[in-house]
């Protein structure tokens, strides 16, 4: 189902995962729809972390290159311990209840920040909290602005160093981030008029979990992913047939953080979308 992309035609293929800067990936929409473009995909979906703030200028840019887009986000669900990420299709970005939910949740996201950076003091680390906000710039401000700014201070040698010493899951200055429960995530996208399909189980989430989401309204799998195995996705292949899911995937490009462009790289055919469509009958 997904094949490798470069720079060859490939005008049936969508990646429905990627990043832009507004939460915490390299790239502008501008420059990730020109990137799609360059790579003949026929629709993308950006779906930043708990941000739909640029959706509307990216539609707009979308229409005059010619490549279909679909609205996406990336919601974050609160699990024991850590995140379970949930990805919402097709919604609408101008619905209140979505837009109250993003600038609450930014604003949690600002607060916990600000703690972070709090407790790095204890070990020494004084970071300019302005320096922090400008490499988040207008979007959600997170661990990865933290570490940026990090490593250019020269706290840290690389990005990763902050998160395994420092603001990692479970390390002395991590904070958890607010999050809603997956029903909650899942109502919201789906009164937006959206599918909510859970992103890269294969990194978070248990079978148990995953049967848990099920029961409360999950509508889809996201089984091509970089960090999905040939083994995981076919297992939930078995679990989309078992339970009349739909089934997604991408890239999950952040950008040229993680060394090179991966949009369009992890892919699946447009009959995804057209399921997709099928399901909410658009
Ligand atoms: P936040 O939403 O602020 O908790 O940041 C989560 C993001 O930080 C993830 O999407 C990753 O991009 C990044 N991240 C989390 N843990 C690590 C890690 N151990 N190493 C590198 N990046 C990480
Ligand atoms: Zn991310
Ligand atoms: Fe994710
Ligand atoms: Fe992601």
């Amino acid at each position: 189902m997904y094949r490798k992309l470069f720079h060859t035609h490939n005008p049936n293929r969508v990646d429905l995962h990627i990043h832009s800067n507004r939460s915490d990936g390299a790239f502008t929409c501008k420059e990730i729809i020109d990137y799609a473009c360059k790579r003949d995909l026929k629709a993308i979906s950006i779906t930043d972390h708990d941000d739909i703030s640029d959706l509307k200028s990216a539609e707009r840019y979308s229409k005059q290159k010619g490549i279909e887009f679909i609205t996406g986000v990336e919601i974050s669900a609160r699990t024991k311990p850590f995140d379970l990420h949930l990805l919402g299709y097709f919604f609408d970005y101008a619905n209140k209840h979505l837009i109250d939910y993003v600038n609450y949740f930014q604003n949690e996201r600002l607060k916990r920040a600000k703690k972070i950076v709090q407790l790095l003091k204890n070990y020494g680390i004084r970071l300019s909290f302005d320096l922090i906000q400008k490499k988040a710039g207008q979007g959600s401000i997170g661990r990865p602005h933290i570490a940026d700014v990090m490593t250019e201070e020269g706290y840290v040698y690389t990005y990763y160093e902050a998160f395994n010493k420092y603001i990692g899951d479970g390390c002395p200055c991590f904070v958890p981030k607010y999050k809603i429960s997956p029903a909650e995530a899942i109502a919201l996208i789906n009164n937006a008029g959206g599918i909510c399909v859970i992103a890269h189980p294969g990194t978070d989430v248990t079978d148990e979990e995953l049967m848990n989401l099920i029961k409360v309204g999950l509508e889809g799998i996201e089984t091509i992913h970089p960090r999905h195995t040939q083994e995981q996705v076919n297992h939930y292949r078995e679990i989309i047939v078992k339970h009349g899911l739909l089934e997604t995937g991408g890239s999950d490009c952040h950008g040229n953080r993680k060394s090179h462009v991966m949009i369009g790289q992890f892919n699946v055919p447009y009959s995804v979308v057209e399921k997709m469509k099928a399901w909410l009958g658009i």
